[in-house]
């Protein structure tokens, strides 16, 4: 049973992400928008720039607010936080009840590459941020070192936004709970690639029993979007020899991605 402490938390959390869209609706109704002589600067740096008007819920509890003279929210980090709203304290499936944190996403709310996990683990359910751990240190390199890109620049979330109790698989009732979350995150957003990252989020997705192994290494098709399924990096730490195949999915994505 969650303690009241943690519930009131929570209750906060979700009443700061109304007050933080409310005033970024403000914001960007009566602020003027300067045309900045740098507007040609690449778009891809421009949407970089953009991820850091999203906090998750976490974030909300005891970090920094976005401040009235920071840069104006792009629309769909105004939806994004209609969405964080919206969620609030979920407690439409059971992992309401065990969570210590809800994990919403983070990232580029414009990224042209989102990748998804299955859930949250246990650094993730503390932090209230996806990919934090061993595993989230090695996504990050698969990022930086390996795309030449910032993690900042992609979206990264997962299948469902709080932790199953000892990492178990989310069950179906919590995924049909939890699915319409991730489906509205990329109808916002609107990559041009998905990274499935492991089985659970590549079958979820895709709508598959496939194994990961049949899937991985071409693209499938997600509603318009183009899904590439690769290996989860906490498989990865500890099968470091399929390192090479999923470096052979991502050069797949950069190339694509173009
Ligand atoms: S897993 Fe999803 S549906 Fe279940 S309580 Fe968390 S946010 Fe709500």
């Amino acid at each position: 049973m969650k303690d009241i402490h943690q519930e009131l938390k929570e209750v906060v959390s979700s009443l700061k992400g109304h007050l933080v869209y409310q005033r970024d609706i403000l914001l960007a109704e009566g602020a003027p928008i300067s045309k900045s002589p740098e507007s040609g600067v690449r778009s891809q740096e421009k949407k970089a720039q953009s991820s850091s008007l999203i906090p998750h819920p976490s974030s909300l509890i005891d970090s920094q607010l976005p401040t009235p003279n920071s840069q104006l929210p792009t629309p769909n980090s105004q939806l994004l936080l209609k969405l964080i709203s919206d969620i609030g304290d979920c407690q439409r499936c059971k992992l309401g009840k065990t969570r210590t944190k809800l994990v919403f996403g983070v990232g580029n709310p414009d990224a042209r590459i989102v990748f998804v996990g299955e859930g949250p683990g246990k650094d993730e359910d503390i932090q209230g941020e996806p990919f934090v751990g061993k595993a989230g240190q090695l996504l990050t390199d698969i990022i930086s070192k390996g795309m030449k890109m910032r993690r900042e620049e992609v979206y990264i979330c997962n299948v469902v936004k709080c932790r199953p109790p000892e990492n178990r698989n989310p069950e179906p009732d919590e995924v049909d709970a939890c699915e319409g979350f991730l489906i509205k995150q990329l109808e916002v957003i609107k990559p041009e690639i998905v990274v499935a990252l492991g089985t659970f989020a590549a079958q979820t997705l895709l709508k598959t029993d496939l194994p990961i192994s049949e899937l991985r290494g071409r693209f499938h098709d997600y509603k318009g979007i183009q899904v590439m399924p690769t290996f989860h990096p906490s498989y990865l730490l500890r099968n470091p020899e399929k390192k090479k195949e999923t470096w052979e999915d991502i050069k797949m994505v950069l190339a694509r991605s173009g």
